[in-house]
């Protein structure tokens, strides 16, 4: 596992997270169970107060230690300080000694304090960890700049920020131009149809899992043979027992109706001549979503996603948004809000389970999000590998003129914090990347508003300042 440079502040908000781990053991092998997390202690001594854990059969109540690693005691100077009398479990992040030493045991009057690597129970990798909880900045989140940054120029700042959503448009380009080039490697071919709408429909799948499901979408697009359906010539349902039998979804229906016998008896010869790699049913997320964002209703949407890009040119047609439109906003919105699902899921959000209003598909602020983080990467990189400087300027134009009225955590945070509003998708875009590949990671000294505010010398450790 690659160790990310995380502060403690950060650590803290994993571990107060029990979603991010289980099965807590200390060290030297006993189960740990924490019955309370005790109260964040902002003075000096230990990080948690007044804590209760559970080790095997005995309870203990004191206090909680938080550390990047295991050698963090004693560079922290702890040992033999009273302030950490009262510590009844350490809870390092990584497992990285001394060289050629050994921290452990920890030892405070005579008492061994037992530790937790918490890296060894995740229950996801770091990385998709990390995402999630820049993404979901605290009510404490404060920029390193705040407030000092109001003395600059907001002229400046709303610069700064054209600069690096160029940054982010690229970031994002780069990621689908990688997709590509591996899949032209794999068959051997350059600039063909078939790999450009391949990207298309994978991220597209995956900003159709919202929040929630996005891997999951990923990994399943991933695993559908678009040219083999194309040849095939697969009907609508025909691609539904496909996509939901891949998807594992098809798997112990408690109910029983027309469509869903279909579905299964489809599947069985589907599956005969496809052999695609299933999903366990398990890996998909239904919990605390609205019923719109179930994977099941978003399935039967990637289906009219996939039928409109294999036999309607649904791709060419994204192009001409740009290219020919004169309310590409419009125009491209409409196009993916009116995919048409099949029947069955205008009135089901899942199997069996029929219900009176007509189910909308996909909302604009889905659409919104999809055309933001997908179609404008993937067209701003298909204008460029096929020097299509037109369309490039087009797709420049839509980024930095379309409004964006859509909000997230990091944006309002960063809004608030950097005096300014963000009235383009480009400048939401930019204050996103400004905080996922500025901020958070202490880079203010190539940042241009830090160059202003901090002098080299006296740069804050900010990672330290960030609160999560
Ligand atoms: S990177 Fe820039 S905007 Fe972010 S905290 Fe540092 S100075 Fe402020």
């Amino acid at each position: 596992m690659k160790k990310l440079n995380l502060n403690e502040n950060f650590i803290s908000r994993i571990w107060r997270d029990k979603m991010y781990y289980k099965g807590l053991k200390t060290t030297d092998g006993r189960e740990v169970e924490i019955l309370d997390y005790g109260i964040v202690n902002k003075d000096s001594g230990a990080d948690y107060k007044n804590a209760r854990i559970k080790i095997e059969n005995s309870v203990f109540s004191g206090d909680i230690e938080i550390h990047r690693s295991l050698r963090d005691w004693f560079l922290h100077n702890h040992k033999g300080d009273g302030k950490y009398n009262k510590v009844i479990l350490q809870v390092v992040f990584w497992d990285e000694d001394f060289p050629g030493g050994t921290s452990l045991p920890v030892v405070m009057k005579s008492r061994e304090i037992p530790t937790v690597i918490l890296s060894e129970f995740l229950t996801k990798s770091i990385h998709d960890i990390w995402k999630e909880i820049i993404n979901n900045p605290s009510k404490d989140f404060k920029l390193p700049c705040f407030p000092g940054n109001e003395k600059i120029d907001s002229a400046q700042k709303k610069e700064w920020l054209r600069n690096v959503s160029m940054k982010r448009l690229n970031y994002h380009s780069v990621r689908l131009n990688q997709r590509l080039e591996f899949l032209e490697e794999i068959d051997g071919s350059k600039r063909k149809k078939c790999n450009w709408e391949r990207i298309f429909f994978e991220y597209t799948l995956e900003a159709l899992g919202y929040s929630k499901n996005k891997e999951q979408f990923l990994k399943f697009a991933g695993k559908i043979e678009l040219e083999k359906i194309r040849k095939a010539k697969l009907n609508i349902g025909e691609i539904e027992s496909l996509f939901f039998g891949t998807a594992g979804l098809l798997s112990n229906l408690k109910y029983k109706d027309d469509y869903i016998e279909q579905l299964k008896e489809n599947w069985e010869k589907i599956k005969e001549k496809f052999k695609p790699e299933t999903m366990n049913k398990a890996e998909w997320n239904f919990f605390r979503l609205r019923p719109q964002n179930f994977p099941t209703t978003r399935m039967a949407y990637a289906v009219s996603l996939c039928r409109e890009m294999l036999f309607s040119g649904f791709f060419r047609r994204a192009v001409f948004c740009f290219e020919k439109s004169k309310n590409t906003n419009k125009d491209l919105t409409d196009l993916f809000l009116n995919l048409q699902v099949s029947e069955y899921w205008r009135n089901h959000y899942v199997f069996g389970k029929k219900v009176n209003s007509g189910i909308k598909s996909i909302g604009a602020d889905r659409v919104h999000e999809i055309n933001t983080n997908v179609v404008l990467p993937l067209m701003y990189l298909y204008s460029g590998l096929f020097d299509k400087s037109d369309l490039r300027e087009k797709v420049t134009d839509y980024y930095f003129s379309v409004k964006d009225k859509s909000e997230n955590e990091i944006t309002r945070v960063m809004q608030k914090q950097l005096g300014i509003k963000a009235s383009s998708i480009s400048e939401s875009q930019g204050l996103i990347h400004l905080h996922n590949f500025y901020c958070v990671k202490g880079k203010c000294d190539d940042c241009s508003i830090g160059k202003q505010m901090f002098k080299k010398e006296s740069n804050p450790g900010v990672l330290k300042i960030i609160l999560y």
